[in-house]
């Protein structure tokens, strides 16, 4: 079974996704560290992540490797651990310039379809293209959202708490920066995937989305709740 979850960055959608891999037992992918390790390699060879030819060039000679249980989940670019690495706002701004090349768009999508397919219980992808490229027949698809301020306050929240230093307008001010990037590129724009299920998460806890994602699961599946 193929669980896609797209939406913009703070929505919820890393947090359910992982839930929702270990209630069902399936693997979970999470493309946006893809895409932050393919930042990653661009940085580390000091090229401009805008110089598309380069940067597709060495993304695709990187090798990047995501292994482990959801909640512990390690990144390896070229055998080096980068999972902490990748996760500060200078990556994810680069991971945001270098998504929009389609060469490195290329690349990242056919091993993410390669690691959906031949995951033996199925696969929870999230990410931005997932529903509308990467698995358009997947079996269900989910569009996560919620307003920016929500979204800001959120993300604010997890760094505060994982130590990360920031403020609640830079947070808001990267946000938006980022969602305008990944709306507007020509190359697989953020948007709703044809038959998603859309879920506001703005004014719900976790626990009702993660309920109402499960139910919208077993009816795909025909089963009863
Ligand atoms: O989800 P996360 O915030 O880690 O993603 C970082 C960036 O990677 C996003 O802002 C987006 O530009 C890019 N991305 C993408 N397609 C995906 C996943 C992430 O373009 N499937």
């Amino acid at each position: 079974m193929i669980v896609a979850i797209d939406g913009p960055s703070g929505a919820g959608k890393s947090t359910l996704g992982k839930m929702l891999a270990k209630r069902l037992g399936l693997l979970y992918l999470d493309t946006g560290a893809m895409y932050r390790a393919a930042a990653l390699s661009v940085k580390q060879m000091n090229v401009d992540p805008d110089d598309k030819d380069k940067a597709s060039r060495i993304v695709g000679e990187a090798k990047i490797e995501l292994t482990g249980e959801p909640d512990s989940m390690r990144v390896f670019l070229n055998g080096e651990d980068v999972a902490a690495e990748i996760r500060t706002l200078d990556m994810a701004q680069a991971a945001s310039i270098v998504s929009a090349n389609s060469g490195v768009r290329r690349v990242m999508v056919d091993q993410q379809r390669r690691i959906g397919e031949s995951a033996p219980n199925g696969c929870v992808l999230e990410g931005r293209d997932i529903g509308s490229v990467v698995f358009p027949n997947a079996d269900i698809k989910f569009f996560l959202t919620a307003k920016p301020e929500a979204r800001a306050q959120r993300r604010f929240e997890e760094d505060r708490a994982k130590g990360r230093i920031s403020t609640y307008e830079r947070t808001l001010s990267e946000i938006n920066e980022r969602d305008q990037r990944d709306v507007s590129r020509p190359d697989s724009p953020l948007t709703i995937a044809e038959n998603a299920v859309v879920i506001d998460t703005s004014e719900l806890d976790l626990t009702e989305v993660f309920e109402q994602m499960l139910d919208k699961i077993r009816e795909s599946r025909n089963e009863a709740p």
